[in-house]
């Protein structure tokens, strides 16, 4: 048996694809392993007004109290800070990609499995995969990458991308009782980190968390909780750890849309913000642009096209990016209060 299409990976970018395919596209989604993704878990504007094109309204289980509607963003080092109007919504991560994956129709298959190598064949592709602890052959005449950061499918069949690589840590903590609001925090540490880092109150817990240069990535993490503290953030034991890599954008060449009969969407194309690190709202529409390429006799060169806006929205993400993350303009942003909101006592 050989598949149309096999899709690997079911995040947001996999689970839009499949719920969009045409009934005559014979296809098999490869789920993975249902690991929890190292995640902030808000859903972006961008992201909410997709979920609206697609007629999707969100179920209350797969949001978390509470809904935050300020971002107090703090700079570490100079202790300078402003808060912001933030229109997130504060979701379950699992929670969604399980609704995201609700959508699919039953004449796609899927399985929940984990592709360990690909080989291209004169007529297609063929994946082994390792499901309910065996290994399996699947034949299929198009790949989609839609499997994340690290990519088996990118990593197969194309040279890496140009992006500053990081890793995103973070820790979950029961919520002090004593919190005060707001509970969502954007960090800024000249310090420690190239990047931000974040607390979000979810439920009865607390996450903290943040991105950072490959070397001494703990030592920065438990520096900033150390940094935290000292501006009045309680951390009790922490409850669970996790961890991943991140490729952050910083030109053109960061994106790889693929290739003849092989496809990349979501965060295996490289599609995440170089500044917020929204990656949820370019997922799903890179997968709306690749359902709609298929369509058309030339998928490759249609999906390339569709995906230009996307892109050049994320290159202009670099501009925003060089002024969240150059401490003195940022200095300059938190002083100013631009764009701050002023809260009332
Ligand atoms: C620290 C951090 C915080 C973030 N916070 C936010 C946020 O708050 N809001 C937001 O919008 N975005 C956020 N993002 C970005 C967002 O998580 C991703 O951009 C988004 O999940 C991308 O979706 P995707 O479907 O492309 O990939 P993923 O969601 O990563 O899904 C890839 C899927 O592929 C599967 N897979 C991987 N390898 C294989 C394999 N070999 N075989 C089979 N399956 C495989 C995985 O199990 C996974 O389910 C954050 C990213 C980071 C790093």
């Amino acid at each position: 048996m050989i598949y149309d299409l096999v899709i690997v990976g079911g995040g947001p970018a996999g689970a839009t694809l499949a719920s969009l395919l045409n009934k005559n596209i014979k296809a098999l989604l490869i789920e993975g392993d249902g690991a929890e993704k190292t995640c902030g878990g808000l859903l972006s504007p961008d992201a909410q007004e997709f979920l609206a094109r697609l007629g999707r309204t969100l179920p209350s289980d797969v949001l978390v109290d509470p809904q935050i509607f300020s971002v107090r963003t703090i700079d570490l080092h100079t202790k300078k800070e402003c808060t912001y109007f933030r229109n997130y919504l504060n979701m379950r991560r699992k929670a969604f990609d399980d609704w995201m994956l609700s959508f699919i129709p039953a004449h796609i298959e899927t399985i929940k499995g984990v592709v360990n190598s690909i080989e291209a064949l004169p007529s297609g592709f063929l994946l082994t995969c390792r499901k309910d602890g065996t290994q399996t052959q699947i034949r299929t005449r198009k790949l989609v990458g839609a499997d994340g950061a690290g990519s088996i499918v990118r990593r197969t069949f194309f040279p890496p991308l140009e992006t500053e690589e990081l890793v995103a840590f973070q820790q979950w903590f029961p919520a002090s009782d004593e919190s005060q609001p707001p509970l969502y925090t954007a960090l800024f540490d000249k310090k420690t980190s190239t990047a931000c880092s974040w607390t979000i109150q979810k439920g009865e817990h607390v996450l903290f968390g943040g991105i950072f240069p490959k070397d001494h990535t703990r030592q920065r993490f438990e520096e900033q909780k150390e940094k935290l503290r000292s501006v009045g953030f309680e951390f009790r034991r922490p409850m669970r750890s996790e961890g991943c890599k991140v490729l952050k954008p910083r030109s053109q060449k960061s994106f790889q849309c693929g290739s003849h009969n092989i496809f990349l969407i979501g965060e295996a194309a490289g599609f995440i913000s170089p500044s917020s690190f929204e990656g949820i709202s370019y997922a799903m529409k890179s997968a709306y642009y690749l359902s709609e390429s298929l369509k058309t006799p030339n998928p490759s060169q249609s999906y390339f096209k569709m995906t230009t806006g996307l892109r050049n929205r994320l290159l202009l993400k670099l501009f925003k990016a060089r002024v969240m993350y150059s401490p003195m303009l940022r200095s300059l942003a938190l002083q100013t209060g631009l764009t701050g909101i002023s809260p009332i006592e």
